[in-house]
């Protein structure tokens, strides 16, 4: 296994200070075990106690997993109204819908897995969409993968808001009555939710949903830090991420492993853009604004955030006496990983570089892997590239991201970075200043309930913030 001229020899924290299992076929899922090799290891180490506690997941999934006698058991309450005669649930699901990008995906999907560790559930995907060709199973001798035939499997696109097992509709309607339990609830968790549906993060409305025996999720959201601010969950939570900012490092790292495929299209890129470097900066460009494209303001924005934090030299003029020592071995190669949906931002970065010196005497490379112009979710190749970029960009050593984009929040995560964070333009002006760094490489709760039952608990945690680019988002800090 190579990277550039050089043989990577698996490094010793190949298992990620233990949080991988060891029972799986390396041949099957290169990532799983190899990505260890592209990185330094990460700083951050997982808990003993969290190690522990992923391995007792791992045989709860194993016992309650598809095609065992207790899912079969489980799956015979559906549909009841109340399933207190069924005596103790020996096993308990949180079904994981797709919604939205990717990353949003990808955010959520920790979520509800952190939620499914909290409260002894077990995590089950629906296949539906890319899934099983965006990510090998994460857990050993099982799968994750919600059954084709689950008897909801017809109903799963019909959960909604309107929908009359939807938790936040029935506390609307004054339908929950603590002394039945339904087989089922479906939960909302998106940016727009209601009030309602915020209920989900109070400590009375758990207590009850504790004992529901599936529940099944759509969000698009990484709500995670609102899991930290219900009170049960807390002294768990400490105990599993003594470092608080950490979560999803650590969770992203032991959830996703890309699939063979797409794990070649990274390799390939890091082999022949990334390995040869001295030192490797990332930057990631979304535009929000429609339409979207190039603007002259965000370039503008990209190069003031850039020189001024010394992620990037000052370009000098063509006549001045810059001397590039390129006949010396020891000048450093720089190489700048751009990904946006748009060429234009890298090839002027690219140009700019070729056609001036630059007063640090760098050689500085830049590459975009793909120039996709449009989102096109659900596409696979697109969102393969996509997973590719991702991870191509959490192997960098600096990381640029912009605002309120899902996108850098994974790559932040996986890659253990504090990026700084391009803020979002106003009027077509570039921001000043254009950049901030962020207080944590965890991703923002864009939309946590304030208000609610937690108001108060917000105000006091120490180990929560208002987000660096969304003043109503919080963050683990
Ligand atoms: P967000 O909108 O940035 O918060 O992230 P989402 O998860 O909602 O959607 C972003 C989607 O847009 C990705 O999944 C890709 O489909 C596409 N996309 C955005 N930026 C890039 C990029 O830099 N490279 C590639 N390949 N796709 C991108």
């Amino acid at each position: 296994f190579t990277a550039g001229n050089k043989t990577i020899q698996p490094s010793d924290d190949k298992l990620l200070g233990g949080l991988l299992a060891t029972e799986f076929d390396e041949k099957s899922c290169l990532s799983r075990y190899h990505q260890p090799s592209l990185r330094r290891p990460s700083p951050y180490k997982p808990s003993k106690y969290l190690v522990a506690k992923l391995r007792s997941y791992e045989i709860l999934h194993k016992h309650c997993g598809p095609g065992t006698k207790a899912y079969k058991r489980a799956t015979e309450q559906l549909g009841h109204n109340d399933v207190r005669s069924f005596g103790d649930h020996e096993c308990r699901y949180v079904v994981w819908m797709p919604m939205f990008g990717l990353e949003n995906r990808m955010l959520s999907l920790v979520s509800v897995f952190l939620y499914a560790l909290l409260t002894e559930r077990v995590v089950l995907v629906d296949q539906l969409n890319d899934i099983p060709d965006l990510f090998c199973e994460p857990f050993p001798e099982t799968s994750w993968l919600l059954p084709l035939d689950f008897p909801l499997t017809n109903q799963l696109d019909s959960f909604n808001r309107k929908h009359s097992r939807c938790y936040g509709t029935m506390l609307k309607n004054h339908a929950i009555n603590s002394t039945t339990i339904p087989s089922h609830l479906y939960l909302d968790i998106f940016h727009d939710s209601r009030d309602h549906d915020k209920m989900f993060f109070c400590e009375g409305d758990q207590a009850f949903l504790g004992k529901v025996p599936w529940l099944v999720v759509k969000s698009n959201l990484y709500f995670v830090p609102s899991l930290w601010l219900i009170p049960s969950f807390q002294d768990e939570l400490i105990k599993l991420f003594p470092q608080k900012d950490t979560v999803f490092h650590h969770l992203a790292r032991y959830l996703f492993h890309p699939t063979n495929q797409v794990w070649g299209m990274i390799t390939r890129s890091y082999n022949a853009y990334l390995s040869r470097a001295d030192e490797r900066l990332g930057i990631q460009i979304r535009v929000f604004s429609k339409p979207a494209g190039y603007f002259q303001h965000v370039m503008d924005q990209i190069l003031s955030c850039t020189q001024r934090e010394k992620l990037l030299p000052e370009l000098a003029t063509p006549e001045s006496q810059v001397t590039n020592n390129t006949s010396s071995t020891s000048t450093k190669l720089k190489a700048v990983l751009v990904t946006s949906l748009h060429p234009e931002y890298s090839d002027k970065l690219q140009n700019m570089f070729l056609e001036r010196p630059n007063w640090s005497g760098e050689i500085i490379e830049v590459y975009q892997p793909s120039g996709e112009k449009v989102q096109q979710t659900d596409k696979k190749v697109h969102d393969q590239k996509a997973l590719a970029e991702i991870y191509l960009l959490s192997l960098t050593d600096k990381l640029v991201t912009s605002t309120r984009s899902t996108f850098g929040y994974v790559a932040q995560g996986l890659g253990g970075l504090k990026p700084w964070i391009l803020y979002e333009p106003r009027n077509r002006i570039a921001p000043d200043p254009p950049c901030v760094r962020a207080m944590s490489m965890e991703p923002c709760f864009l939309r946590a309930p304030l208000h609610g039952c937690q108001a108060k608990t917000i105000k006091i945690s120490p180990f929560v913030r208002y987000c660096e680019d969304w003043t109503t988002g919080l963050k683990l800090v």
